[in-house]
């Protein structure tokens, strides 16, 4: 549901996609030259020195090779506002003069809410209480939170009582709609709803375009949950916001800097401290959705969680995700038991400011916690260290990071470095995850990718094939990745059906242009460095894919074998070790020379 009445249709979003033009999308934040068929530029979704941003007006694709966003227009919009799908498409229908179509409502139905409209009613008489409050003025007084920060985050106050809200509100806002907003509930019981906030301070809780979506409430009385949230609406997923980053996010871009904190006192003590670019996880263990809403933004993230058990466990949690993103990690240590806010009223501004400042690398400090000195003297808790070193390295994608680190570590662990990379599952070199994947040359620019089998076949099937015919493809099956298979059977299908060519990307695209993944990794492939394909190469690639596969069916044939064995099912038994010699005879075949 959209916050307001405007329906999301398929030909609304076709009409979108139709009209949008990439180029201008892009040019309102960066500026875009003309090379060769793209149009290349400084990436406006991270922070970059050289042009890494590239965008093909004919595809109506963007790719960055820097940070690895890719998409449409439509996808470029969302990074650029922090707008989700259908408020993209809401303001795009604008921009382009679309008209939208209303929620045609059906018989009984009730009728659509305006969510942000009852929220901001709401807001309205928090703050009006807040000003009204001597009590709650005082808390924030003896907090010493400056009046203009107050001001500027929209603080009010619930005031003690069931139905303040609730009687506030009723000439203007049905009772339904309090309920749909997650700011009033009804007693488990039957009975009169009433206020889910009483006597606590409220925060307003942002997305990322900085749509009013919900409250966090912290008590001023001795309430046992010191913080409610609204409860989960339609727009309101505590897992899948950040305090603070429609505020924060152009500070963050700026600097390419994060400070990640915990709660909502936290964000306003760093922002009084000067520290404008930070964000709160809101009291929960930061999530996968998160951490990718932070990498849009930053390029490194100060990890400002409590110093007490409970926040390094949970910086250690927040480490992996963050590591898995590409984000660099730094750790501010506020000292024992202090977060942002406990420290500034304790020591002041310039101390929070310092911690931030001076914040050392995540990694390191991990290292140095899973190694204490004199670990090597002893066999097992050398062995255990090494364990543990292999699952904090595991989640960095840049091949050369993990290379820095793990020399780091293994001095430390006095065991040569080959032997924490098999740990960790790498080659020699400790260069490239030992997957499927083709061993590819890691060029810094393109640091995130390691170009797969499978996505160099696409590459080159997509632009222009090679003179690859149908009956050259090898069956869907010999792709492994989900998203590229379901490419590999759009195409297919496709040339199979009469095309006289093989299939472009535009065809490709209007057939999965509903899958949002699938039209991200179809600009990954197609932008991303030169094509340049070697004479015979698709070909080549294609008889690799099938001998692959026809390895993994023969694996699984020997388990399946085996099974028929066990069970004594002869009939299949048959029918299996006939594939199975057809499959060896074709392996051990040696392939006709390329020409
Ligand atoms: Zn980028």
């Amino acid at each position: 549901m959209s916050l307001s009445n405007v329906q999301i249709t398929p030909q609304l979003v076709q009409a979108v996609r139709d009209a949008v033009d990439i180029l201008a999308i892009a040019g309102d934040h960066t500026k875009l030259r003309r090379s060769g068929q793209r149009w290349t530029g400084l990436c406006p979704l991270h922070k970059e020195k050289s042009p890494s941003f590239s965008v093909d007006e004919t595809q109506g694709l963007f790719y960055c090779f820097g940070c690895g966003a890719g998409g449409d227009a439509i996808k470029l919009y969302m990074l650029l506002s922090g707008d989700d799908f259908p408020a993209a498409i809401e303001s795009l229908a604008g921009r382009y003069g679309i008209p939208l179509p209303t929620r045609v409502r059906g018989r009984g139905e009730a009728p659509e809410r305006d969510l942000e409209a009852v929220l901001g009613a709401a807001a309205g008489y928090f703050t009006a209480q807040l000003a009204k409050s001597g009590f709650a003025r005082g808390y924030l007084e003896k907090r010493q939170m400056p009046p203009e920060l107050v001001q500027r985050f929209g603080l009010g106050y619930a005031p003690d009582g069931w139905r303040g809200l609730l009687e506030a509100l009723k000439a203007q806002v049905p009772v339904g709609d309090l309920l749909a907003a997650g700011l009033v509930a009804n007693p488990d019981g039957g009975g009169e709803p009433y206020d889910r906030f009483r006597n606590r301070l409220m925060f307003p809780i942002r997305n990322a375009s900085g749509r009013l979506v919900g409250f966090g409430g912290r008590t001023l009385g001795d309430d046992k949950a010191k913080y409610v949230n609204t409860a989960e609406t339609e727009r309101f997923h505590k897992s899948s916001l950040l305090y603070n980053l429609d505020q924060a996010k152009k500070a963050i871009r700026e600097h390419g800097k994060a400070l990640l904190v915990e709660g909502y006192f936290d964000v306003l003590a760093s922002v009084a401290a000067g520290v404008e670019g930070t964000v709160a996880s809101m009291g929960t263990a930061l999530t996968p959705e998160q951490s990718r809403l932070l990498v849009r933004y930053a390029d490194e993230v100060v990890v400002g969680y409590d110093g007490d058990e409970a926040g390094e466990n949970a910086a250690r949690r927040a480490l992996g995700l963050l590591l898995a993103e590409g984000l660099g990690v730094r750790r501010a240590r506020f000292g024992a038991g202090h977060d942002p806010d406990s420290l500034r009223l304790e020591k002041g501004s310039e101390a929070v400011a310092a911690a931030i400042a001076e914040a050392p690398d995540l990694v390191n400090l991990e290292m140095e916690r899973l190694i204490p000195p004199d670990t090597h003297r002893n066999p097992r808790l050398r062995a255990k260290a090494a364990s543990a070193i292999a699952d904090l390295l595991k989640p960095i994608r840049d091949s050369i990071l993990r290379y820095g680190y793990g020399r780091v570590a293994a001095d430390r662990l006095a065991v040569p470095v080959e032997l924490l990379w098999k740990r960790l599952g790498v080659d020699r070199q400790g260069l490239a995850i030992a997957s499927g994947a083709a061993p590819a040359a890691i060029v810094p620019e393109a640091r995130r990718l390691v170009r797969s089998l499978e996505e160099r076949t696409l590459q080159l099937l997509l632009s222009g094939g090679q003179g690859i015919e149908p009956g050259d493809l090898p069956p869907e099956e010999a792709f492994f990745d989900p998203l590229s298979r379901n490419i590999f059977r759009a195409f297919a299908r496709l040339y199979t059906v009469g095309l006289a060519s093989p299939p472009g990307a535009r065809e490709v695209l209007s057939e999965l242009a509903a899958d949002g993944a699938v039209v991200d990794r179809m600009a990954q492939l197609l932008l991303e460095n030169d094509v340049s394909p070697k004479s015979g190469e698709l070909r080549e690639s294609l008889r690799q894919l099938e001998r692959r596969w026809q390895q993994q069916r023969l694996r699984d044939l020997g388990r399946e074998i085996h099974e028929a064995q066990r069970l004594g099912d002869a009939e299949r038994l048959t029918r299996l070790l006939g594939e199975k010699t057809t499959l060896s005879r074709q392996l051990h075949t040696p392939s006709p020379r390329q020409p």
